[in-house]
């Protein structure tokens, strides 16, 4: 069986994902208040392993602390824990760093492996998690809020990667005032644009990628419906944005 992957918030609003592999469920981010992810993934609780965080900013984080204090295993990095208010559960933190795979056990076995890796973003130690199901074998990327991706991966099955601007979009919105100037080169220097997701689509084998999942684009720099066509165009695989 294939993972499903269901998404209930996507950018600077607020970021939370979960992949179900049929038998456990990771959440990937907490950027919503906490009893909207608890809701929203009512029916996957029971079997949610734990949740990957990969920076402190709100939109990734805003439910955090509260998903601890519920008992739900966070894994993150010593500087997103130390840049999350009120984060109190001990047992429920698990610090990882940036190339030390770790292992999320079930009963005595191993329901998934992650590696981090290391993201570029104006954050305390952010990271992106190459994820692997020990159920269906399949291996998920997950990339976002990074200016850069510092590693090629092989025999990727799905990708979930941000797609924040493109360059014609937000040189627009500057022009048209949306987007304030300076705004826009922090953008430029911390998140992911169309031709960096292309670029990177083209330096990684994908002849075993299901599906590519485009995350975190911008309301006013991006545009979901002409980045889905654009990279379904390019890589012939079929896209979905959340
Ligand atoms: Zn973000
Ligand atoms: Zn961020």
């Amino acid at each position: 069986m294939r993972s499903k992957i269901y998404c209930l918030g996507s950018g600077s609003k607020g970021n939370s994902y979960a992949v179900d592999d049929g038998r456990s469920v990771l959440l990937l981010e907490a950027g919503l208040p906490a009893p909207k992810i608890l809701s929203g993934y009512r029916e996957l609780l029971p079997r949610v392993a734990g949740c990957l965080i990969t920076h402190e900013h709100m939109d990734h984080a805003k439910g955090a602390a509260e998903l601890a204090r519920r008992g739900i295993p966070l894994y993150l990095s010593d500087g997103t824990r130390n840049g999350i208010k009120n984060i109190q559960n001990p047992y429920a933190l698990h610090t990882v760093r940036a190339y030390e795979p770790f292992h999320l056990y079930g009963q005595e076995e191993v329901l998934w492996t992650v590696l981090p890796w290391e993201a570029q973003h104006d954050a305390a130690e952010p990271l992106g998690f190459l994820i692997q199901s020990r159920t269906t074998g399949e291996k998920l990327l997950f990339a976002t809020d990074t200016d850069f991706i510092p590693n090629a991966f092989r025999e990727l099955n799905i990708i979930m990667i941000e797609c924040n601007y493109s360059n014609h979009l937000i040189d627009r919105a500057v022009e048209e005032g949306y987007t304030p100037a300076s705004a826009a080169a922090r953008i430029r220097n911390t998140h992911f644009a169309l031709h960096d997701v292309k670029a990177m689509l083209a330096a990684n084998d994908l002849s075993q990628v299901s599906h590519i999942y485009l995350l975190h684009v911008s309301a006013a720099n991006g545009s979901k419906q002409l980045f889905e066509e654009e990279i379904r165009a390019f890589t012939g695989i079929p896209v979905t944005v959340f």
